[in-house]
């Protein structure tokens, strides 16, 4: 095998060879994307490359580079999908049905509770409990799945995974961890206990604000078929072209995260000196109610950092003025990017509460672009 997936190496080995196929002579070491609808299928049609809807070689490359990165030298089963949301309902609806319960986040990714009103119009009983402290064990009893999200967006709360997963499993209940925020270099669920990592590979993983994509990791491999058959039902797979660009963006996923990491919490610092900024948050400082929890569970604490300005004109002051970090949704990408989260109005957050996502600029430059529109902001 060309890829590492047998050798102990560090994670920016793992990330340059993930899911490359064996040297072949006069091919290319990360084969094109492979634009086909149906294969040459004389006979019984039987795999590996059949329909285009279930199979295609240039997805199975691109997750066995994500399972070498999130379970590096162990046989796990990734499946790709069009999106983070579309890798999300497959997990919950690929394993859950009437009758059953589900234990999700009240401060998750907003667009959970649109699934919520999905799950509870089938018959699912959805309880709900914040991410920080702990709080979703109290919702365990007669669960079937456990919904985490660490940290969680925008609030940047932590959870122990260690200690939910084996309560959950305890009580029965499958654990799913959405690790968007952290992507497989930042946290690894699977080693943590879940029985799905699942992310939104929109943000940091493929890093370039220019594609969609979203998967699901399990160990188990018939958890992972009942994974595959959802998306083969429901048809939200990833384009060819979007699979191979991710492919191609995961060789600089250390490079990426190891410097907007160190970014964020160049920013964080910087903030937690402005009189203006009050609940700054971000997993990594030491004094962040979430450290202790996430220096034991993260290898490093992502690119996100959230704050809040006094009030809602302070805060669009604020981005505004700011010329190295654009006014944009999402997060993860090369690029920084903060946004005001309260105009969308579906997160419990002030009206100041800014998420500012930490690019691959240098520092130097990031923060004082962010202390000169603070400063901008104050005056204004
Ligand atoms: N999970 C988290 C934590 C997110 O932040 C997002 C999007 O922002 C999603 C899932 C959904 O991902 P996508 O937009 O790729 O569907």
């Amino acid at each position: 095998m060309s890829g590492v997936s047998d050798m102990r190496v560090g994670d920016g080995t793992t990330a340059v060879r993930a899911g490359l196929p064996d040297p072949v002579k006069y091919e290319p070491t990360l084969p094109g994307p492979v634009f086909a609808a149906h294969f040459h299928l004389p006979g019984e049609p039987t795999g590996p490359y059949t329909y285009g809807r279930d199979t295609n070689p240039t997805w199975t490359h691109l997750e066995r580079a994500i399972g070498e990165l999130e379970a590096p030298g162990e046989p796990v089963e990734t499946v790709a999908f069009a999106s983070g949301m579309a890798a999300i309902s497959a997990v919950l609806f690929s394993q859950l049905k009437a009758g059953d319960t589900v234990v999700m986040p009240t401060d998750g990714y907003q667009a959970l509770p649109l699934a919520h009103e999905r799950l509870r119009s089938y018959g699912i009983e959805v309880r709900t409990a914040p991410t920080g402290g702990d709080a979703q064990l109290a919702a365990l009893a007669g669960a079937r799945l456990l919904w985490i999200e660490t940290p969680s967006n925008p609030g940047l709360d932590v959870c122990d995974v260690r200690r939910l997963a084996a309560a959950a499993h305890d009580a029965g209940a499958l654990v799913a961890v959405d690790n968007t925020l952290a992507t497989p270099l930042g946290q690894r669920p699977l080693e943590l206990g879940a029985d799905f990592s699942v992310a939104s590979d929109t943000k940091g993983m493929t890093g370039h604000g220019d594609i969609l994509l979203g998967h699901v990791t399990c160990r188990d491999a018939r958890l992972a078929e009942e994974v595959r058959l959802w998306r083969k039902v429901v048809g939200a797979i990833p384009g060819p072209m979007e699979a191979w660009l991710a492919h191609r963006s995961l060789a600089t996923l250390h490079l990426r995260i190891d410097r907007q990491c160190a970014n964020a919490l160049a920013l964080a610092q910087a903030l937690g000196e402005r009189p203006e900024v009050t609940g700054l948050r971000y997993p990594g400082l030491p004094t962040d109610p979430s450290y202790p929890c996430a220096s034991r569970q993260m290898r490093r604490y992502g690119g996100v950092v959230s704050f809040v300005l006094p009030d809602r004109g302070h805060a669009e002051r604020f981005l505004a003025a700011l010329r190295l970090v654009d006014d944009a949704t999402s997060f993860g990408g090369v690029r920084s990017s903060a946004e005001r989260r309260g105009r969308w109005g579906g997160d419990a957050v002030p009206e100041g509460f800014i998420r500012l996502s930490a690019g691959a600029e240098d520092p130097d430059d990031l923060v004082a672009d962010v202390l000169r529109a603070l400063d901008s902001a104050a005056t204004a």
